[in-house]
Formats: structure tokens, sequence, C-alpha cells
């Protein structure tokens, strides 16, 4: 089977480290939190100034990098789908699978939908059978486009009845029993 998954959020924990770097920044400037998201100006300053660090030194989630092991062990590929673009990092796609290689995550390709594909575009054209992944827009969008996909949501922000789990053991448990 040829499983995406998302990264931000989902592999890693990008909103906690958005907000940490937010707090320093905020600190830093002597603005505060509410201020600088409001502002186009400050908020464009901010990512400029800490997208590249938030997406070396952002954290990765429980279980994880076990799963993936185990799932591709058992003959599934894994390919990395994400939005993350060049336009904000020059050199993201490299910092984003040294990230990947630093943490111990086995994966047979990385994609990007970022240059006017949609994730659910790259899902069909890249035959993926399942997409893993935190944003509704994204399920939304690939179950629209006849894919399938399990929202992870382990912070627990949707109430969705199926398809739905909070951490990578369910995960591992949703995919192993998979049948399309
Ligand atoms: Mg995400």
């Amino acid at each position: 089977m040829r499983i995406g998954i998302d990264l931000d959020d989902t592999i890693c924990r990008t909103s906690e480290m958005v907000h940490e770097k937010m707090d320093e920044y905020s600190a830093k400037t002597n603005r505060d939190v509410l201020e600088i998201m409001s502002n186009e100006l400050i908020r464009e300053q901010f990512f400029d100034e800490y997208l590249p660090i938030i997406y070396k030194e952002v954290v990765i989630k429980h279980d994880v990098k076990d799963v993936i092991r185990r799932l591709r062990n058992k003959g599934n590929e894994i390919y990395i789908i994400t939005g993350r673009k060049q336009s904000q990092i020059p050199n993201i796609m490299e910092i984003t699978d040294k990230w990947l290689e630093d943490n111990g995550i086995e994966f047979d390709g990385l994609f990007t939908s970022a240059y006017g594909d949609t994730k659910a575009d790259v899902c069909k054209r890249e035959h993926i059978d399942l997409m893993v992944d935190d944003n509704p827009y994204n399920y939304k969008t690939i179950v629209g486009n006849g894919g399938k996909c399990l929202l992870f949501d382990d912070r627990d922000k949707y109430d969705l009845r199926q398809d739905y789990v909070t951490s990578w053991l369910a995960a591992e448990e949703y995919i192993n029993k998979f049948r399309g």
C-alpha cells in the first residue's frame, strides 16, 4: 500500500514550536502575541526570521518513527506529502529532507503540494491509497477527489466520527486494518 503522510502537525509538533518561538519574539520585541498576529508586516517579519529555525528545531511526535518503520517493514511505501513552500524559505526541501533523516524517519519519497497542486491532486497523481493528515480541509478535498484520508487529531480539535485518530498507535491499528 502507498501511504501518504503530512508533515507539519502530523509527524512533528509545528504549531507548538510556532507558539514557543512567537513567545520568544514577543519578549524580544516587546510586542504582545496578539499584536504580532494581527499585524501583517510584523507577522511576516516573525516568520521570515523564525520559520527556518522552526523547521530545523521542530520536535517529532510520539511513536511516529516506530510506526512508520513497522509499516514499511510490512511492505507499505511511505510518501511524505507537505504543503511547505520554497517561497517561504529557499532551501525548504533540503531542510525538510535533513530533518526527516536526523529524526530517523524512513520514507520512500518526499512531495510538496505547494506549486499549484492541492494535496488531493498529489495523492491522485502518486496513486496514494491512504493519506494521513491533520488538516480537515485536506481530508475533505482528498475524499472529495475519490481518495481515502485518515484525519490525525492528537490535539482534539475536531469531532469527526470516522476515519479519525488521536495518536500514532491508533493510526497504526487503523492502517493495518485498512482495505481501501
Ligand atoms: Mg499538517
